[in-house]
């Protein structure tokens, strides 16, 4: 009767499938004009211009901008437990040690007090997450990075086109990455952007990209085969036109629901932060999955926990951080729910997450 609501649900159109029949009718579908095309567009669109390679994944730019940023063995990057696993193992594939902080409660990002209690001598930098599109406190873990000597990351996988007043995400640290992953807010199928501070660290993302080669057989260093296709990059320049209409509507869509959710804890935003709500987020202290339960069986709306387990519990990460606790982490870890927010919502879809949501947290109390 009523149509299942998805968490998520990627927008991919008529225009992006010609893209791509475009690159393939071509005939040169491996890394050329078109990734070359992306970048340039991508960078221009979301960090100012700075200097921008294009990636296979998300995970693989973590790791090569970590890499080109000269992180490794010996070092520690401090990053957050309560976020997607890639964040931490990008850093542990370097060979540096991640060092879990903890978050603050209300934006789920960072907590800059708990940064600073983590830094020893050993710190070379601090690799914050947007988490759902809100920006971490940049200014502060910025100004605690110079103060410190270390370098600050940015981790903005979920945050294309999220800003601190007019600055964006990926402009302050020494090295971002975005994800294009299906469900990220625009997609190129799989893929990644690495945004640098300087051409020479983008220089050596390019070289870790392509087994160490700027010209061809000229290995300069040990690299990796990183390369993102011109079919994924067709793709990706298709939703580059498009993802600021998505995220108006996704910022609509929360708009809505904080207006009219009840019994719940909606989303805070920071004062200044401009949040792309790759995820609407909130809290529920009491019996949360058995509301994602009810969510979907009563009223087939879908929803998703991000994450259910703090990564300094993980079976591949806990060796990091043996005896170590994150009660806001562990906190938001048991209470977090995140309610379908992507812009393909219709106003009925929204006014049964309302009622949904409101019908069964008032059962609930
Ligand atoms: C998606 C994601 C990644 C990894 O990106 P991929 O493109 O999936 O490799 C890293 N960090 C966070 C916070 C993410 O959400």
């Amino acid at each position: 009767m009523t149509d299942f609501i998805p968490a998520a649900r990627p927008i991919i159109g008529e225009e992006e499938r010609a893209a791509v029949d475009r690159v393939l009718l071509s005939g040169m579908v491996a890394q050329g004009p078109e990734v070359a095309s992306f970048e340039s567009e991508f960078s221009a669109h979301f960090v100012d211009g700075r200097p921008t390679v294009a990636v296979n994944s998300g995970t693989a730019g973590l790791h090569l901008g970590l890499l080109a940023a000269g992180v490794g063995p010996g070092d520690e990057v401090i990053v957050p437990s309560f976020t997607f696993a890639a964040t931490a193992n990008s850093v542990a594939l370097t060979g540096a040690t991640p060092v879990f902080a903890d978050i603050e409660p209300e934006t789920f990002t960072l907590d800059p007090a708990a940064v600073e209690a983590a830094i020893t001598g050993r710190t070379r930098g601090i690799l914050p997450v947007h988490l759902y599109g809100h920006p971490a406190r940049m200014e502060e873990l910025s100004a605690l990075a110079t103060r410190r000597g270390v370098e600050l990351y940015e981790d903005a996988a979920q945050a294309h086109g999220a800003a601190i007043g007019q600055r964006p995400v990926g402009t302050f640290g020494a090295m971002a990455m975005f994800s294009l992953y299906p469900t990220k807010n625009m997609t190129s199928g799989e893929g990644g952007m690495v945004v640098l501070a300087d051409a020479e660290t983008a220089r050596q993302v390019r070289l870790l990209r392509n087994q160490g080669m700027e010209r061809q057989y000229e290995n300069e260093v040990i690299g990796f085969n990183a390369r993102m296709t011109d079919i994924h990059a067709a793709i990706g320049r298709v939703q580059l036109t498009k993802v600021d209409a998505w995220t108006a509507a996704r910022r609509a869509n929360a708009a809505f629901l904080d207006a009219h959710l009840r019994g719940v804890v909606v989303p805070h935003v920071a004062a200044d932060a401009t949040h792309v709500y790759h995820q609407y987020t909130i809290r529920v202290p009491e019996d949360r999955d058995g509301l994602v339960r009810a969510l979907k069986e009563e009223y087939s709306v879908g929803s998703g926990v991000y994450y259910p387990i703090p990564n300094h519990r993980l079976p591949s990460l806990a060796s990091f951080a043996p005896d170590l606790e994150l009660p806001e982490t562990e906190r938001a870890a048991r209470e977090v729910l995140s309610l379908p927010v992507h812009p393909s919502l219709t106003q009925d879809h929204l006014d049964r997450i309302v009622h949904a949501v409101n019908t069964l947290a008032a059962a609930g109390s």
